[in-house]
Order: structure tokens, then C-alpha cells, then sequence
């Protein structure tokens, strides 16, 4: 198996995920970068990961800061500082998971050349050990301030009633101080750091934010945000308490931050072309990294994940939840209610599910799916299987991060129709 994923090493801590493999990831980093800063998520296994590669950067003759438990965003943030960034987080995965990734100083995640040379030399054993007078230190540093600092700098102030479901993760540093010094009444749920995330699965999908919809409705809030557990994902519920759909939020921050173009995964719904007429919209395999990469290369407004990462360039290339957050509660002040602007956006019938398939079986699976979905339409590969059909789309593409085959299916009308016949063919090659 790789070492990296579509979202950096991640795995089942204690098992895939091992303090072996962390001080092999030190060592190489370590090999290459002078300085690195390291941050982490409140995953049980956060603090023996991150001693873990602490050690291997030391080793290898690198200088470390610390800054704790942090949101991702923050990480990127301060990574500018430094010659590289790492943080230990295993993102919205259930709490068992663990992971580390790996950012640049301009807040960009390593991309697939980097994360292939730091294999490689783990692969190899190529990495160099200091001599014992030029061996790292560590130091350690508060950078939470400067970041909410940098946001607060960039929105205006408001006093809306905003409900804050920070589903016990990082974003609980963060995110509701930065809303409270905006002019906020904020309500905190679920806001206290806890790697066992007694409250709710860290995912911040519908399923997931029961007590948000329902505390936003029941505190008459203007509006609730939810993270997951280290905070580069926001997603929203409106005044109403309904949970405003991943698709809808990306079109809703893409109309208003996109002159030219717009960069969005392979899976987004065709509303936001529609939405965006006029303007380009790229496409690319599903994963932040990849949607900040094409947005780099084609010097995007804006660019976005319906699983709820925005990625605003002119403040990072790493997707940032609390400044979409604040940036969302600015709109919203601007504009008027969320409810009535995110009903102002045409809704196609869309259809994700997920079917269980474990890593080893997804390759065989996929060539089976391949040719049973041959023929229902228009194929593409830039991730998964797209095939285009008259009424809608479907795709098939084995999870990055999680033993699931997902699928996905849109169509303007009859997408049950469409879904089933997806579902089928993966169903029939599993
Ligand atoms: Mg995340």
C-alpha cells in the first residue's frame, strides 16, 4: 500500500498508523528541511505520533516548533514561517484513525512529487542522521493568535446569534473566539477538545449534526456551523435548522468569490455550472490537495469541496473552515437571512452513497465496475468512473481514506433510476 493517500498518511493508529512509521516520516522530512512546525488534532494517538516524528526531525538534524493542538489551518498558517509544516490528524475519519500531513510555507499540502520523494526515502533507508553536535531542538510556540488574528483582520463586524458545533475537535481553539471578537452571540457545542469525540462522528455530514440543526432552531440562531475534527471542513445550517446541502454552500461561496474561475472536484453537482455561467469551472480528481493544486496552476478566485473545504487564495491555499466560517457570518450580516439566499439556488436531485469494500479488492473492483458501466454514456477517468448520460451523471470512485466505494448520481430528474443501475454494476463486481 502507499504511504500517502488522497489526504496524506492516514490509517488505524497503534496499527497502520505506528510510532515506527511516524519517526520514519521525521527522518525524511527531517533529511530535507532545515525547520519544520509541528501541530495536532485531539486524536488519543496525537501526542505519541507527534513525539514519534518529533524524534525522527531531531535525528535527522531539523529544528522544531511545537504549537500544540491546533486546527489544520492553523498548521498551514504558521507553516509559513518555517521550512515545512506537519500536521498529526486523521481529519473527519472515526476516532480509531490516525494520520500525519505534510504542508508547505504557502499553505500548500505536499503534493504528489514531494509525497513520492519522502516514500522514497523512507523506501530506501536514505535518510541522514545528524551528528551528535548538530542534532535539532525543539522550541515551542503559541501561533492560535496570529491566525485568528489574520481573520479577524480580513471580515467585518456583525452581531448575528450563531450556533458552533466544533464536534469536540480542534476548531475548539479557535473558532468560536474568533466569532465572538467579529460581534457574535455565539452558542458552543460540543466544544471541548476530546480525541474519544463523545458527541458525534467527527464527518460533518447531515447524519452528523442532528443537535446543531436542533439547537440552531432552538436558540432562534441566525445561522449554526459545524467542523470536523481539525477544522479545514465547515459546513452550515440555516436559520431554519436545515442543513444547507455541500453543493449549495460551494455555489453560495462561488458566486460571490469567483470573477473568472472556479475550481471544483469531479464529483460537484452541474447546479454550480449553471449558477456560475459565464465563468470556468475546472474539474479535478476528488481531494483538497488536488482542487488547491489545479487552483495554483490556473491562478483560480476560488475553489471548493462539496464535503465542506472552501479554499479562499488570498488566504491560503489550504482550505481554512474558521475563516470560512467568519467569512460566511459576514455574508450573511451583508445579505440578509441564509435560508432565503441558499433558496435562491436551483436544486438537481443528487444521490451519494457509499458501499463497504476493503483497500485490497478496490483496484478489481474498480476494472469490473469499468466495463459494467461501459455504454450507459459519455466515460471519463480524472478520478473514479464519470459516465454522462442524457438525464444526469453517475460516478464510481473507491474512497481515498476509508475502505468504501462511493457513488454518486445527479440527474434532473429520475435519479433513483440512475443510482439503482450504479449500484447495481458495483454490487454485481464486488
Ligand atoms: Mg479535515
Amino acid at each position: 500500500m502507499a504511504l500517502f493517500g488522497s489526504s496524506g498518511i492516514r490509517g488505524l493508529a497503534n496499527k497502520e498508523i505506528t510510532p515506527g512509521l511516524a519517526l520514519k516520516v521525521g527522518l525524511a522530512l527531517g533529511s530535507m528541511h532545515d525547520s519544520a512546525v509541528i501541530g495536532r488534532d485531539p486524536r488519543t494517538s496525537g501526542e505519541m505520533i507527534e513525539h514519534a516524528v518529533i524524534s525522527g526531525l531531531l535525528s535527522a538534524g531539523c529544528h522544531v516548533t511545537r504549537i500544540g493542538m491546533v486546527s489544520t489551518p492553523t498548521l498551514a498558517y504558521a507553516a509559513r514561517n518555517y521550512d515545512c509544516g506537519v500536521m498529526v490528524t486523521a481529519s473527519h475519519n472515526p476516532p480509531e484513525y490516525g494520520g500525519i500531513k505534510l504542508w508547505n510555507r504557502d499553505g500548500m499540502a505536499f503534493d504528489s512529487k514531494q509525497q513520492d520523494e519522502i516514500e522514497s526515502v523512507i523506501q530506501n533507508k536514505a535518510w541522514k542522521m545528524a551528528e551528535w553536535n548538530s542534532i535539532g531542538r525543539v522550541n515551542e510556540a503559541n501561533v492560535i493568535e496570529e491566525h485568528a488574528e489574520m481573520i479577524l483582520g480580513k471580515v467585518g463586524r456583525t452581531s448575528l446569534k450563531v450556533v458552533i458545533d466544533c464536534g469536540c475537535g480542534a476548531a475548539s481553539t479557535i473558532t468560536p473566539y474568533v466569532l465572538r471578537r467579529m460581534g457574535c452571540h455565539v452558542i458552543t457545542l460540543n466544544s471541548q477538545p476530546d480525541g474519544f469525540f463523545p458527541a458525534r462522528n467527527p464527518e460533518p455530514v447531515e447524519k452528523n449534526l442532528e443537535m446543531l440543526k436542533k439547537a440552531t432552531l432552538a436558540f432562534g440562531a441566525d445561522l449554526g456551523i459545524a467542523h470536523d475534527g481539525d477544522a479545514d471542513r465547515m459546513m452550515a445550517v440555516d436559520g431554519l435548522g436545515r442543513f444547507v446541502e455541500g453543493d449549495k454552500l460551494l455555489a453560495f461561496f462561488g458566486l460571490r468569490e469567483t470573477k473568472k474561475s472556479i475550481v471544483v472536484p469531479v464529483d460537484t453537482s452541474i447546479m454550480v455550472d449553471d449558477v456560475l455561467k459565464g465563468r470556468k469551472v475546472y474539474r479535478t480528481r476528488v481531494g483538497d490537495v488536488y482542487v488547491a493544486e489545479e487552483l495554483k496552476k490556473r491562478n483560480a478566485d476560488f475553489g471548493g469541496e462539496p464535503s465542506g473545504s472552501w479554499i479562499f487564495p488570498g488566504i491560503s491555499l489550504c482550505p481554512d473552515g474558521i475563516y470560512a466560517a467568519a467569512r460566511l457570518v459576514e455574508i450573511v450580516e451583508n445579505e440578509g437571512r441564509l435560508d432565503s439566499l441558499v433558496d435562491e439556488l436551483p436544486a438537481y436531485p443528487m444521490i451519494r452513497g457509499t458501499i463497504a469494500c476493503s483497500n485490497d479488492k478496490k483496484e478489481a473492483a474498480m476494472g469490473k465496475i469499468g466495463n459494467g458501466l461501459m455504454g450507459m454514456g459519455e466515460v471519463s477517468s480524472i478520478d473514479g468512473i464519470r459516465v454522462d448520460t442524457k438525464e444526469g451523471w453517475i460516478l464510481v470512485r473507491p474512497s481515498g481514506t476509508e475502505p468504501k466505494i462511493r457513488i454518486t448520481a445527479e440527474a434532473r430528474n429520475n435519479v433513483e433510476k440512475l443510482y439503482a443501475r450504479a449500484e447495481k454494476v458495483v454490487k454485481e463486481a464486488l
